[in-house]
């Protein structure tokens, strides 16, 4: 299992301030960050899905529910391992976005946000790609989970998930 002490962001989440990083636990191996704006420090965000072309879906933004900025959490075309490999470069092209909804049809806002980053190649051979391509062994991660809670809520719940590996 991937252990990166400490746990380290991948370079996709520059637009984000981090906290709460969470190490991977045996019955969830996955890294998980919380996302604070990098602008004013607020936590609560709401998500949009952004939009590529005929293929649908290809990553996820957060706006900041204070100062509006917007951040990239995700976007397939250069996040995770394909995309940091250049695989899906044909995705590139942003066609549009729209609000990200919960299984009720809500738009999903006023929420604090966590990404979630899962590693399934073992370590040796996740830093070997890495020292190759160039690359940062954590930018290498072939699934990624997109995590919101509300206020009244005390547990996350995964709102968006996407495999690019
Ligand atoms: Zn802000």
């Amino acid at each position: 299992m991937m252990n990166l002490e400490p746990p380290m962001a991948p370079s996709g989440l520059r637009d984000f301030a981090t906290n709460d990083a969470e190490q991977p636990q045996p019955n969830r191996p996955i890294i998980r960050f919380g996302l604070c704006c990098q602008n004013c420090g607020h936590e609560y965000f709401s998500l949009q899905e952004v939009l590529a072309g005929e293929y649908g879906v290809g990553g996820i933004e957060a706006t900041c529910d204070n100062c509006g900025r917007v951040g990239s959490v995700f976007h397939a075309s250069r996040d995770g391992y394909d995309g940091s490999l250049g695989h899906l470069l044909f995705l590139e092209a942003v066609s549009g976005r729209q609000p990200l909804k919960d299984d009720d049809q809500r738009e999903i806002g006023n929420t604090q946000v966590a990404a979630g980053f899962c590693y399934s190649i073992e370590l040796n051979e996740l830093a070997a790609i890495a020292e190759e391509e160039h690359l940062a062994p954590q930018d290498l991660f072939d699934w990624v989970v997109v995590y919101a809670r509300n206020s009244d809520q005390n547990a996350w719940r995964e709102v968006w998930e996407y495999e690019c590996a």
